[in-house]
């Protein structure tokens, strides 16, 4: 908008519905889910604004129904990565001219009809692809998402009013360019709202953007999509395309206008993609900014002096609420020999209520996982605990690929504290648990920072403030996101900026002014009001 200083909105998070039985919501987005599992649907690629439609296809499945189709989506080939690298090239201009208020317009947009109409389609398409339960599917595509999209607005509108000091007679001025070029969103299968973010986040900032989702999101992402275009973003600012990852990254990078990566996804993945980039470096326009949230090993801690009742809560939702598949899901837990009888019985008798089936069935806590690999993958980490002598499976441990890629919540406990359980990312319903003798407490921390190569979330459970002091010490490079006495998954948009650092990856912190400062390239503008007219300076005279 010319001729005046705009202001946001004010912000806060998108209140969590709650799905009670007989409630509207309830209601509605089971209806909307019905619709969709049986409506058959043919997804397309999006490029400058419109669908294409590909001769090459791949099927979709639900992950909790290997045997029910949802329909195709169009995959790419090389002339179509082109296409979509031009496609946001020739938006780039106009997008940026169209300044900061217009743009914030559109996302803010979006986020309404996310939280309203859109609310029980977008739900019900992540409960459709990703196998989420109600619950997981709200307080992602519905709440998390309208949180990135509204707050990063409001972040936005911070970073372009830091302005450098001007001395007398001069003045100056900070723009906050986009990224010369196009950026590459990468995004994984577990978070719509991650999907959406990573497209969102440099696109507020006057960038265009090249999106690949991950092939067990596209149902889901292609919700995102209709948002985005009803909400009035611009053909080509997004361009959505599905196919071979690594065809579509490799021709990707190798063009000398990628300004940038924002990635979401496993950490070799990442590495990868990090030294194509370097082996490419001497082609590019400008030094591409590398953004990349990647895997976890999320650890709880527990003190002699924690709540048991409160351990054992924190175990069930932080290591099996949807299935373990979040990057912050707690995986290995170090339990104080004094409590550690109760705090396993405790979750024994929890794990006995907990039903496991298909998300569209409310009593179900746990469903699939995303897709045969994992599921595969998850059943043999099983099989070798049940043949190992250091680890015990002491609940859970069955898999049944009949109808879904169903993993039961496994609990295993192992005498070794550096079982390859409790060093590798899992990405399931699996946690491992190491009981230690109390007096070990501050050799156990030491243990914990050096178990793993990830470093994103991990817990303290204590009720002693010098144990937790203690932690807070010794764990300061083992967690990015670090809590006390609370699980270590949930982070919330504005209020627990998220990622981490050693093999997690750049800790950009996603929903936070931190990673929108990646997608600008500062201009400083420096005007003297009474320019010099004498080269002489005074002490010349
Ligand atoms: P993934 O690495 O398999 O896939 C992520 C994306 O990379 C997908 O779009 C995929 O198609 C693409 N990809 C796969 N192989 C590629 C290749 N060779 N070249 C280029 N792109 C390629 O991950 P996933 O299974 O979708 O998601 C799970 C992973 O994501 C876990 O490791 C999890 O910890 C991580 N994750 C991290 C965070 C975080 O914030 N740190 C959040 C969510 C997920």
């Amino acid at each position: 908008m010319k001729n005046s200083y705009i202001k946001t909105p004010k912000v806060k998070n998108e209140k969590v519905l709650l799905y009670e039985p007989g409630s509207k919501e309830k209601d509605e987005v089971l209806k909307a889910y019905d619709y969709l599992y049986n409506k058959t649907l043919n997804i397309k690629l999006k490029i400058n604004g419109k669908e294409i439609d590909t001769k090459e296809k791949i099927n979709m499945y639900p992950p909790h129904d290997h045997n029910h189709n949802l329909g195709t989506y169009s995959v790419a080939n090389e002339d179509h990565v082109d296409l979509a690298i031009k496609s946001a090239l020739n938006a780039k201009e106009k997008w940026n001219d169209l300044g900061f208020s217009e743009r914030a317009s559109i996302f803010l947009k979006a986020a309404e009809l996310i939280c309203g109409p859109y609310r029980k389609i977008i739900n019900a398409s992540t409960m459709i692809a990703q196998s989420k339960t109600i619950h997981q599917a709200e307080i992602d595509a519905a709440c998390e998402f309208a949180d990135f999209l509204r707050f990063n607005v409001k972040f936005a509108e911070e970073i372009y009013n830091e302005q450098p000091v001007s001395s007398n007679g001069t003045w100056n001025k900070l723009s906050y360019r986009p990224l010369e070029g196009f950026v590459y969103a990468i995004s994984p299968f577990n978070f719509t709202a991650i999907g959406g973010n990573l497209c969102a986040a440099p696109a507020l900032m006057g960038n265009t953007i090249l999106w690949k989702p991950s092939d067990y999101q596209i149902f889901s992402a292609k919700v995102t999509m209709d948002i985005f275009e009803e909400a009035g973003l611009p053909d080509g600012v997004i361009n959505m395309i599905f196919g071979d990852p690594e065809m579509i990254t490799n021709q990707v990078l190798s063009s000398n206008q990628f300004a940038g990566i924002h990635f979401t996804g496993s950490t070799s993945v990442f590495k990868n993609i990090w030294k194509i980039i370097g082996n490419n470096i001497d082609h590019y326009k400008n030094y591409p900014r590398v953004v990349g949230e990647t895997g976890g090993k999320d650890f709880i801690m527990v003190h002699p002096t924690a709540n048991i009742e409160e351990v054992s809560t924190a175990i069930i939702r932080g290591a099996f609420e949807f299935q373990g598949q979040k990057c912050s899901a707690a995986s290995r837990v170090y339990l104080p020999k004094s409590i550690g009888r109760e705090v396993l019985d405790m979750i024994g008798n929890k794990l006995n209520e907990i039903k496991i089936g298909p998300p569209n069935d409310f009593q179900n806590f746990i469903t699939a996982v995303i897709h045969k690999n994992a599921f595969e993958r998850l059943k043999s980490t099983i099989q070798d605990a049940k043949d190992s002598k250091e680890v015990k499976v002491l609940y859970g441990g069955n898999c049944d690929d009949s109808v879904g890629y169903f993993v039961e919540p496994t609990v295993l406990v192992t005498t070794d504290p550096k079982y390859i359980t409790m060093e590798k990312e899992l990405f399931g319903p699996i946690v491992t648990v190491y009981v230690y003798e109390d007096k070990d407490y501050s050799n156990i921390l030491n243990l914990v920072d050096t178990t793993s190569q990830y470093a994103l979330t991990g817990a303290i459970f204590a009720k002693d403030r010098y144990a937790i002091k203690e932690a807070l010490n010794k764990l300061e490079n083992s967690a990015g996101n670090f809590y006390i006495n609370d699980k270590p998954s949930g982070a919330v948009v504005g209020q627990q900026p998220f990622g981490g650092a050693r093999a997690s990856g750049t800790n950009d912190k996603a929903g936070s002014k931190l990673n929108l400062l990646r997608w600008v390239s500062p201009r400083l503008i420096k005007e003297p009001l009474l320019t010099p007219k004498d080269y002489k300076y005074p002490f010349l005279k």
